[in-house]
């Protein structure tokens, strides 16, 4: 399958092709057309880093945004600071052609005086559970979820509380779409994304 044949805009296949990405990957084939179906689906997905599946989910959340709507609407968490800064990375690039705004929730780099307007919000579990408890986040549009590396945050007791957290901080009657992606699937990952992500499809490379 080909980029074009994914059912992505325009603007988002500029993106792509100036990242001189020419085919998808195997994790891209295989998750983007569960990712990106009405209405959506939860989606556990067992890849290594290095697969290319911050790009599946990257489009996934792009693809979701209505950019005429300025309020967050894909939350994405990630283990640490640096790689919610190279998601953010992959955010903007994508969406270098779309009207796409992104802002961090990461601890040192949070506006604390405005809600945050953009489209795409990215950061670590703890500052995005407290800016969603204290309504610095607007959850009211957010219409999809992503946990990177769930694995490496199911490490770290602290880190899934936070997760869970930040998804009861979701409306109830429009729930989002959970994407949570892991590199292993221990026991103990296993129980905690069919929880967190109930009913999902799910891929293993
Ligand atoms: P990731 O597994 O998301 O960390 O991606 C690993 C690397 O693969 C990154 O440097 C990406 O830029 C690159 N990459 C991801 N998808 C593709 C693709 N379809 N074609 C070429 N390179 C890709």
């Amino acid at each position: 399958k080909s980029f074009e044949e994914l059912g992505l805009s325009e603007d988002l296949l500029k993106g792509v092709f100036d990242m001189n990405f020419s085919k998808p990957s195997k994790i891209q084939e295989r998750a983007l057309p569960l990712l990106l179906r009405d209405p959506p689906q939860n989606l556990i997905g067992q890849s290594q880093s290095g697969t290319g599946k911050t790009a599946a989910f990257v489009l996934t959340m792009l693809s979701r945004v209505d950019f005429s709507v300025p309020k967050p609407q894909a939350l994405c968490v990630a283990p640490t600071r640096e790689l919610a800064r190279q998601i953010m990375a992959v955010v903007n690039a994508m969406g270098k052609y779309t009207p796409v705004k992104t802002d961090y929730a990461i601890k040192a780099d949070v506006r604390t005086t405005v809600p945050l307007t953009a489209h795409v919000v990215v950061g670590t579990p703890g500052t995005m559970a407290d800016l969603l408890k204290r309504q610095k986040i607007d959850s009211s549009m957010v219409k999809v979820l992503v946990l990177d590396e769930a694995d490496n945050m199911l490490d770290q007791e602290n880190l899934s509380e936070q997760c869970l957290k930040i998804k009861n901080h979701l409306s109830k009657e429009r729930p989002a779409q959970i994407v949570l992606f892991s590199a292993t699937f221990p026991h103990r990952v296993r129980n905690f994304a069919s929880k967190f992500a109930p009913n999902a499809n799910k891929i293993e490379l």
